[in-house]
């Protein structure tokens, strides 16, 4: 799992403890006066925070979690092709505000740049998350296919990099994916 759901998005400690909802049983009660829960009440709402921080008192949920996670991204690299077409591949630097686009058949010279509005910037980490991208498997194969399209993502977070694959399997939002980098680049990427 990409994405850790106890890190604390405040203070970053992995630190925390689960919030349990529902009227307490006597164990329940005796593990929260343990400190391994917190009771959280009777009454359960459908934004209530399922974490709690023991560090800073922090309170959050999954969806917050998620949040968090796509926030620490700093840049991706993806490329996709095949044997004969060579294979286009894009990095996109958060902090240098950049996307840098080069072809392996290509000049090595022809490298297309573009500086990336802050607007732009400011949207994927949001439209990456509807992508669902950290939850994608680390491989996608089928072996059905010979030679046809392989690809590779590369997500830079804070201190650790993730990497994604595929040779002629697709994560289902892959589409959505290669046409967002298409419209951020101008640039065919498929
Ligand atoms: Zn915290």
């Amino acid at each position: 799992m990409a994405i850790n759901y106890k890190k604390c998005p405040r203070c970053g400690k992995r630190d925390s403890i689960p919030i349990v909802y529902g009227y307490p049983t006597v164990e329940l009660a005796e593990e929260a006066e343990k400190g391994k829960v917190v009771l959280g009440g009777c009454c359960v709402m459908e934004d209530d925070p399922e974490f709690h921080c023991q560090n800073c008192n922090y309170q959050w949920n999954r969806l917050e979690a998620e949040e968090a996670a796509y926030g620490e991204i700093t840049g991706f690299k993806a490329s996709v092709g095949g044997y004969f077409d060579g294979f286009t591949q894009v990095h996109i630097d958060f902090a240098a505000r950049q996307i840098i686009r080069t072809h392996s058949l290509d000049d090595p010279e022809a490298v297309f740049s573009k500086r990336l509005a802050v607007k732009t910037l400011k949207n994927l980490p949001g439209q990456l998350k509807d992508m669902d991208l950290l939850n994608w498997k680390r491989r996608y194969e089928n072996s059905q296919v010979l030679d046809g399209t392989q690809w590779q993502v590369e997500i830079q977070r804070q201190g650790r990099i993730l990497r994604k694959s595929g040779s002629n399997g697709f994560p289902d939002k892959w589409d959505d994916f290669c046409r967002l980098i298409q419209k951020i680049s101008g640039r065919p990427f498929a």
